[in-house]
């Protein structure tokens, strides 16, 4: 098969476009900008249905100026959302509050609160050059009284890193997209913090020796008004790149997410093709230890043409021998 040679313009580019391609550009080619592939899974316990419910709850369900003095979801409200979205399993419910709680009691979460104004669901439409936008939603944007950004955003999913360093850097496009946005409105900083509530991590001893309650794993950047610049130049160089991700290296790209959660066609990818001969070659070899003298199909030439060639139950005739 030909490479596909093809460059597609993107003048709307979105942080979870770039997640996309930075995954696999060859399965954003076919999906994102092909618009190609599966359905869309509507499941509620689908992952990406999960953290949207998730995001529903905490947009719409948390009661602040409660007499703990911490804030609190309000059950009933989620349960009407959860009814809404067809959320039934009551184990499925219970994880989803149990998150939204871990993330209402959390630290980055009173951070936001403590900002001076806060807005959720901040919509954003950024002009990056003449022919690009940044395009998106911020979950939470607080800002302080001398205009600092904090950016809030929340991060579903129960899959504990390997490596927390590069989760870490898998989050750097899309803080990066947050930065820029926060500081090209007149922010002199801005603070990005991603919380995983489902995800809880140890937080260490107190002073006093006795150990601290678990917390949701977080991860934040911070950037300053000088990095505009920068940060322009960073997102237009990736834009640049996804344009021509139909002909990217897959090199980069993580095997697990090839052989177990990839569903681009094996005529499309070279490693998918790659991954179908490996399972096949299992039961040629059963089939060859079966049969080590497969007889040819009648069609097949073989090899060296004839001469010489001895099929099973039969001999080579000697030279001369008439035909019988
Ligand atoms: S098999 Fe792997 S390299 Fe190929 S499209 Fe899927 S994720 Fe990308």
């Amino acid at each position: 098969m030909t490479d596909i040679q093809q460059t597609i313009e993107l003048p709307q580019i979105s942080a979870s476009d770039i997640n996309s391609y930075r995954e696999c550009p060859r399965s954003f080619w076919f999906y994102v900008l092909m618009r190609a592939g599966a359905l869309v899974d509507r499941n509620p316990d689908a992952a990406l249905n999960r953290g949207s419910i998730l995001h529903l709850v905490l947009q719409h369900a948390v009661r602040v100026g409660t007499d703990s003095g911490l804030p609190e979801i309000d059950t009933e409200r989620a349960t009407i959302l959860f009814g809404q979205k067809q959320v039934d399993d009551p184990a499925v419910r219970t994880e989803l509050l149990a998150a939204a709680q871990h993330t209402v009691h959390s630290d980055a979460y009173l951070r936001l609160l403590d900002c001076a104004t806060i807005h959720r669901e901040q919509q954003f439409h950024l002009r990056l050059d003449d022919t690009h936008y940044l395009k998106g939603f911020m979950d939470a944007v607080g800002y302080d009284v001398d205009g600092t950004a904090y950016i809030l955003d929340y991060k579903s999913g129960t899959k504990v890193a390997d490596d927390p360093e590069t989760l870490r850097a898998s989050y750097r496009d899309q803080a990066d997209c947050y930065a820029l946005v926060a500081l090209s409105g007149g922010a002199p900083a801005a603070q990005i913090c991603f919380i995983r509530p489902e995800v809880m991590v140890d937080s260490g001893r107190a002073a006093g020796g006795e150990a601290e309650p678990p917390r949701p794993q977080t991860f934040s950047f911070s950037y300053a008004s000088g990095d505009v610049a920068a940060l322009r130049e960073r997102i237009r160089a990736v834009i640049g790149d996804m344009e021509q991700a139909a002909t990217a290296s897959t090199d980069q790209v993580d095997r697990k997410l090839c052989k177990n959660h990839c569903q681009v066609p094996a005529r499309i990818c070279a490693v998918k093709r790659a991954f179908k001969d490996e399972r096949k070659q299992p039961a040629q070899q059963k089939q060859a230890d079966r049969d080590p003298h497969p007889q040819p199909e009648p069609h097949e030439q073989p090899p060296d043409g004839g001469a010489g060639t001895c099929l099973p139950g039969r001999q080579p005739r000697p030279p001369g021998a008439g035909t019988p």
